[in-house]
């Protein structure tokens, strides 16, 4: 079977350009014994992609240049010779930007029944509703009724942060990158205020929305908004430390917060974390998760390109604020 995917051409000092990758076209065989043969349906593009493509040791390995961008997707088996596995079963995957692709059958895991929609388990259903639930709930310890600021809220981690902190009662307060995010977030997800930091005075905002002081930030984003976070936390708060991605495609290091010694006096617990840190509490998460989704107390949207060729404009789009909630590629039919 012929499959197009997309391989990294060179690496940009800054924010990426579609001529950083190279579309091509190979062919993937059939399955082999203990393999399958997978069709894509959704490729999963998510901002730590970008880290990837620098040349330097992180938590996940570098790309190579000439290799096909790796990731999350979710496909459905064509043929198998694997055991355990059939055509048709939902899978999800880690090969990433491919429309196709063959592996054992042990590299590929089993969805079983869908809950919900197959583009979901790239989004709220996946990895990313695991980080808003793992580090809501565990990295930040958070308790009924208390106070809560995210940013990044529209996207696909915040906007699951801010649902699961309403459905622990709590008060939330967001920041998106336009005003029609921010009606979404206000109009249809139930947070308490919500603002544009594009053109907002942080610190004046944060005074509105939670004029008591905050609990808990979840921070998506570092930079002004992590100062602005540490300025405004009530004594013994966390600050979840999730994401920075207002940094990513910085050519220089940002200088850190100014205001950090006030986590001192504070007694502030300020902690970074990754998802597959709270692997144990996946099961938790997908019944809580589905229980959410099925009962209507948390909702999700995702921003669809369409077709292999645009996965890199829908990278990219992840730093120009183009996605409202999850941003997936859809490279086939899910019917
Ligand atoms: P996302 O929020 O769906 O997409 C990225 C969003 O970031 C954009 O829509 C954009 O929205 C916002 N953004 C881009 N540049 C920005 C800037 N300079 N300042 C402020 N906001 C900016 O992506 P996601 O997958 O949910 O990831 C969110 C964060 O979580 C990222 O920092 C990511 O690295 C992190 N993450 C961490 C883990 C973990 O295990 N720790 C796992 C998954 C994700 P606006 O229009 O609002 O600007």
């Amino acid at each position: 079977m012929k499959s197009r995917e997309v391989q990294l051409k060179s690496r940009p000092p800054g924010l990426p350009s579609p001529d950083d990758f190279e579309i091509v076209e190979v062919d993937v065989g059939d399955a082999q014994e203990g393999e399958v043969l997978v069709r894509n349906l959704y490729l999963s593009v998510d901002p730590y992609m970008r880290g990837r493509m620098r040349d330097r040791k992180s938590y996940v390995a570098p790309y190579g240049l000439g290799e096909t961008m790796t990731g999350g997707a979710v496909g459905r088996v064509v043929t198998s010779r694997a055991s355990g596995i059939a055509p048709g079963d939902h899978v999800l995957s880690n090969y990433g930007w491919r429309e196709a692709f063959r592996a054992p059958g042990e590299r590929v895991q089993l969805l079983g029944e869908l809950a919900a929609p197959a583009s979901a388990y790239l989004g709220i259903m996946g990895m990313p509703g695991m980080t808003a639930y793992t580090g809501l709930l565990a990295a930040a310890s958070l308790a009924d009724g208390e106070t809560v600021f995210v940013s990044g809220a529209a996207g696909a981690v915040g906007s699951v942060v801010g649902q699961v902190a309403k459905v622990k009662g709590c008060r939330v307060v967001g920041s998106a990158g336009s005003a029609d995010k921010v009606r979404w977030l206000t109009a249809d997800l139930g947070f308490d205020h919500a603002f544009d930091y594009r053109d907002a005075d942080l610190r004046a905002e944060l005074g509105k929305g939670a004029p008591e002081g905050l609990d808990v930030y979840f921070d998506n984003v570092g930079g002004d908004h992590l100062q602005a976070a540490i300025s405004h936390m009530r004594e013994f708060g966390r600050i979840a430390l999730c994401g920075a991605i207002s940094m990513y495609n910085d050519t220089e290091p940002a200088p850190g917060p100014t205001n950090l010694a006030r986590a001192i006096g504070m007694g502030l617990n300020i902690r970074g974390f990754l998802v597959r840190h709270y692997g144990h509490m996946r099961d938790d998460f997908l019944r809580d998760m589905s229980g959410w989704l099925a009962d209507g107390r948390i909702t999700y949207r995702e921003t669809v390109f369409e077709g292999i060729e645009s996965a890199p404009e829908a990278f990219i789009g992840l730093f120009t604020g183009a996605n409202i909630g999850k941003m997936v590629v859809r490279v086939g039919d899910a019917a």
